[in-house]
């Protein structure tokens, strides 16, 4: 593979590391830093510095509002966005469904959403999983019958996150029962202020809101929001868990957070007054999940290079998915281990960027054991490890 990079793709790194300076808002980079979840508001105005100069959409065709970069330009990109603690935006929107419209959507669909999307306007959930169909997802249960123009959407979606927060939410829903499982399906946009839609929440481990279930009672959906064709929504799901899983790696984020630990590691002192960074335990176990993750970024680059070569990802997405969420929670483990007592109590406000006096101990620990709570949940969504180990098996590995 060649991952040299070019002048040009120094002169790009030195473009985007400018931009950071002077548009992230420093008060969103410390609460990712913090671990708390960014407010509404601020995230908004992030996106649009980004939409404003046409960074919103990295992976995104030119021609609908995207960078057009090259896979290098979108690593480098990605880096140095992790390495400076900006946000992520959410991916319902930008990774997932988008690029579903502009592929499979017609030209109203495209014209209806993906300003929205781009802007940061309309934010978006996604309604796949169901109570019986996760790993299953071909079983799924919730029925859009046809009348007339529109479709009737009943049933129940689970695990939704940031349901109560979204607009629309991109929808499987069965339209043909009689059909194999996964030849009656279809994909649908729906907006979530439909009578009929009733979001509840799921408190998770980490003792905060950001999962739901979302019920649908003879919701009315016109069927002009049906992407593509009716009972071809598989092929369409798929492609978007591609994206999915991609993302879900997180190479550069695991880059800062090794990064952010040895930090912590100089400052946290163990019993006899000795820095943590000059214990060998702790540093070993630090050191060898660097190794891994060095492993997977030469992985990434080497996807990154056969895209440049015009071999898209495909099922090596997977791979990404499984070894860079065992990175995260291994991450999120240690962090307990580096931070000691300061781990244990609860801090909600600090946690949601509501408190208004000082944590209890530094505010790098504050969010380490939510993190690590909430982090169990990264081998199990996006399709989870072991789903992941059969695709490998199956795709990649053909056995
Ligand atoms: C934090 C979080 C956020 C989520 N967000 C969303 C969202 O926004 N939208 C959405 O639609 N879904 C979301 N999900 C749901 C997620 O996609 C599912 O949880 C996931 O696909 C697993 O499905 P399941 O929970 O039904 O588990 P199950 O499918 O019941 O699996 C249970 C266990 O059995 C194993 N297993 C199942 N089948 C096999 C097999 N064939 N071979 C080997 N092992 C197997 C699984 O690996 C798992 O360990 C989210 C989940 C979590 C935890």
């Amino acid at each position: 593979m060649d991952i040299e990079l070019t002048k040009e793709d120094d002169a790009f790194r030195a473009e985007v590391r400018r931009f950071i300076s002077e548009k992230l808002p420093r008060e969103l980079a410390e609460r990712e830093t913090v671990g708390a979840s960014g407010e509404r508001g601020a995230l908004r105005r992030w996106q649009k510095d980004l939409h404003e100069k046409g960074w919103v959409a990295v992976n995104w065709p030119r021609q609908y509002g995207g960078t057009g970069w090259t896979p290098m330009q979108k690593h480098i990109f990605n880096e140095e966005m992790a390495a400076a603690n900006a946000p992520r935006l959410s991916p319902f929107g930008l990774s997932m469904v988008g690029p579903v419209i502009y592929t499979f959507g017609n030209e109203e669909q495209k014209k209806q959403h993906l300003p929205g999307i781009l802007s940061g306007d309309v934010w978006w959930c996604q309604g796949y999983s169901e109570p019986g169909s996760g790993s299953d997802l071909a079983s799924l249960r919730t029925r859009a019958v046809r009348q007339g123009d529109h479709y009737i959407v009943n049933g129940q979606k689970i695990w939704t996150s940031y349901a109560h927060e979204a607009d629309w939410i991109f929808c499987l829903v069965r339209t043909d029962e009689t059909a194999k499982p996964q030849e009656g399906i279809s994909f649908l946009l729906i907006d979530m202020k439909t009578p009929g839609i009733e979001v509840k929440p799921i408190i998770s481990i980490d003792g905060l809101h950001h999962l739901n279930e979302v019920f649908f009672t003879d919701v009315k959906v016109p069927v002009t929001n049906r992407i593509g064709d009716k009972n071809k929504g598989w092929t369409y799901a798929k492609f978007l868990l591609v994206n999915e899983r991609t993302g879900i790696a997180g190479v550069p984020e695991s880059k800062r957070k090794i990064a952010h630990l040895r930090k912590i590691a100089r400052q946290e002192r163990l019993g006899d007054g000795t820095a943590l960074a000059d214990d060998p335990a702790i540093m070993t176990k630090l050191s060898e999940i660097e190794v891994k993750l060095t492993g997977l970024e030469y992985t990434n680059l080497r996807i990154v290079a056969d895209e440049v070569a015009g071999r898209p990802a495909g099922p090596s997405s997977s791979t990404l998915k499984i070894v860079g969420t065992e990175i995260q929670q291994a991450l999120s483990e240690l962090a307990v281990e580096a931070v000691a007592f300061y781990a244990m109590p609860f801090q909600r406000e600090h946690l949601m960027g509501i408190a208004n006096e000082a944590p209890v101990g530094p505010a790098y620990a504050v969010s380490v054991t939510s993190a690590y709570n909430f982090g169990r949940a990264a081998s199990i969504y996006g399709g989870s490890n072991e789903i992941q180990r059969n695709v490998i098996a199956k795709a990649v590995l053909g056995l």
